[in-house]
């Protein structure tokens, strides 16, 4: 098969979506790059977290590599009092509407991440703020996955799931309820700029089914295409479930890792199952945002 220009077809091993240090992953884009080579991936995308400062650097190591590649992001939502995740993909990340949207949707953590560090003062855990710094690449971008670094590497929990579980979710001492972009505008900023919106990871999302199927429409609604089937953050049973609400919703189907780092991440990069061959990838109506190496 020419590696410059594979075929666009379901058996792709394409993985659309993974964090650098530009947010909150902890390998750089061009070690990234590497690894998704290294692993087989066939067609990549770095979607950091409400920012894209690491595209350039992205395109330029998988093209070093003889890697195609596609523009990405992942968009911080509230919907239905709860956080949700839109991934975009093959956008211009120099486009006015997804600048200026990703950098109101950033403005806000840093107060966060300082109440996040008052709440953990409160019960006896001091210099949070301080410590999550310390793993911080993009200053712009401090989130919880730093504070859980801090607290493994401090020695309060054994794992960063221990750290979200009894620290940083709803209910816990670190947690700070956070407003974050609409899913409308989420999904606007990304077409606007001439990309694909993908709902990322549904099976993550403790949504009733009501809530669930709001999601769905209401991204329809707004112009969204997309849903991750077969992502790091979802079970077996998740496939199946979303690979039919997929074929329900009419919308094309995703892959991507989730990964963010070879210490924490069970899954990486370029080493899910493949997407169902009944579903229609996302990537097959990408070919002309696909950038290819010469
Ligand atoms: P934030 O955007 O600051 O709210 O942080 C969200 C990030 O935290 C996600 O993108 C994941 O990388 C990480 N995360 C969320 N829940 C967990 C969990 N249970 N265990 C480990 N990491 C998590
Ligand atoms: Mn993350
Ligand atoms: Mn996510
Ligand atoms: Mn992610």
């Amino acid at each position: 098969m020419n590696t410059l220009n594979p075929a666009l077809n379901a058996a792709l091993n394409a993985d659309l979506h993974c964090h650098s240090v530009v947010s909150d992953g902890t390998l750089t884009p061009e070690g990234l790059a590497a690894r998704a080579h290294a692993n087989g991936v066939q067609l990549w995308s770095l979607t950091d977290h409400d920012e894209v400062g690491g595209q350039a650097r992205a395109l330029a190591a998988a093209h070093a590599l003889g890697l195609p590649y596609l523009t990405g992001v992942e968009i911080s939502v509230t919907f239905a009092g709860a956080t949700v995740h839109i991934v975009g993909l093959g956008f211009d990340a120099s486009h006015g509407a997804i600048q200026e949207g990703l950098a109101a949707t950033r403005g806000g953590r840093e107060a966060r991440a300082r109440e996040m560090a008052a709440g953990l003062a409160a019960v006896g855990i001091e210099g949070a703020y301080e410590g999550a710094l310390r793993y911080v690449g993009n200053p712009d971008l401090i989130s919880r996955t730093h504070f859980a670094r801090h607290l493994v590497e401090t020695g309060v929990c054994s794992d960063t799931s221990e750290v979200f579980r009894r620290f940083l979710v709803e209910g816990r001492p670190g947690y700070v309820p956070h407003r974050w972009a609409s899913l409308g505008d989420a999904v606007r900023w990304i077409t606007e700029a001439g990309g694909t919106a993908v709902i990322a990871h549904p099976g993550r999302y403790k949504f009733t089914p009501n809530e669930e199927y709001a999601l769905f429409t209401e991204f329809i609604t707004h112009g969204g295409r997309g849903v991750e089937v077969i992502t790091g953050s979802h079970t077996t049973a998740d496939f199946a479930k979303y690979a039919d609400m997929a074929i329900e919703f009419d919308l094309l189907a995703s892959r991507g890792s989730d990964f963010h780092s070879p210490t924490e991440s069970h899954v990486d990069l370029g080493r899910l199952p493949p997407l169902p061959d009944r579903l229609r990838p996302v990537w097959e109506t990408l070919a002309d945002r696909v950038q290819r190496p010469t």
